[in-house]
């Protein structure tokens, strides 16, 4: 079946679908994107997910393009015809298309705005999750706004490839003072010895992941300690296990770390039970 993708109010073939080359958003990463997962035909977290969106749009002083409501019809429609029942659906809005310069287009012009579905297989990402990931880290070299979900995201693609290159999955990003941030698409935890669940606050440093925002709920349930704070490279390879989360990965554990096991080098019991529980604190809209 071909894909399709909306494109500025318009349903294309995806070979055919295309934004303008003065688009802001290829010109200047001029633009914020979320994913959602789509999982057994309902979209997870929707509610979430478009209160970061207009979050992003309000941080840069992006118009919103259409009503919630409006951009939820999309985004079932863009579901429903690309036939995704487990999967992803990607929202783009750029500050729309204007001859290149770094000033606002002024007047403004309509916000692009580009949604595409993708299915992906559960069985393969269980599989996967049932192993585990390797991490490696490397330096954040990023700006200081990436609580904004800019598509500039330029720092966590060579990160991301250095990963695969070390054959690992993710790569973590590290500060000055040497503690880990967040991954390249993906937050990250550790579970102590004390098995206190950690993660970063999520007030500098990183993007407050909702895959993050609902597992403190989904922990809180299941009766775990979480402790909001930084921890660095060395308590992450001495934690007992490590995992990442995001909308599109989910609950994911981590067995290593820059070559070193974490743990005995396979899942432990907490990232696989916070996986298992999580989606029954998510919120689910049927498409
Ligand atoms: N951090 C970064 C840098 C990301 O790109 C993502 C995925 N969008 C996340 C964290 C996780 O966010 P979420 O749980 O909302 O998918």
């Amino acid at each position: 079946m071909s894909r399709i993708a909306y494109v500025n109010g318009r349903f294309l073939p995806h070979v055919n679908a295309a934004v303008s080359i003065d688009d802001r958003g290829f010109l200047f990463a001029d633009a914020v994107y979320e994913v959602c997962e789509v999982r057994d035909g309902e979209v997870i977290d929707s509610t979430l997910h478009l209160d970061r969106l207009e979050r992003s749009l309000r941080e840069l002083r992006i118009r919103m393009p259409m009503s919630r409501a409006a951009l939820l019809v999309v985004m079932r429609q863009t579901i429903k015809r690309n036939r995704v029942r487990n999967g992803g659906i990607y929202i783009q809005i750029s500050r729309g298309q204007s001859p290149r310069d770094h000033l606002f287009p002024n007047p403004e012009v309509p916000p692009t705005v580009v949604m595409t579905a993708k299915p992906h297989d559960r069985a393969k990402a269980e599989a996967q999750a049932a192993k585990g990931i390797a991490v490696i880290t490397v330096p954040d070299n990023r700006w200081e706004r990436v609580d904004i979900k800019s598509v500039g995201l330029l720092p966590n693609c060579l990160a991301k490839q250095a990963a695969k290159e070390a054959g690992a999955k993710e790569a973590w990003f590290v500060d000055a003072q040497g503690f880990v941030t967040e991954g390249s698409s993906t937050n990250a935890w550790i579970v102590t010895a004390a098995r206190e669940l950690v993660t970063r606050p999520a007030e500098t440093g990183i993007l407050r992941g909702i895959t993050r925002t609902v597992l403190l709920k989904v922990a809180d349930k299941l009766g775990l300690r979480v402790v909001e704070r930084a921890f660095t490279v060395d308590e992450a390879k001495a934690a007992t296990e490590a995992f990442i989360t995001a909308a599109t990965t989910l609950v994911m554990p981590v067995v290593s770390i820059d070559g070193s096991p974490v743990g005995d080098g396979h899942p432990g019991e907490t990232a696989p039970a916070l996986r298992r529980a999580f989606h029954d604190s998510a919120e689910h809209l049927p498409v």
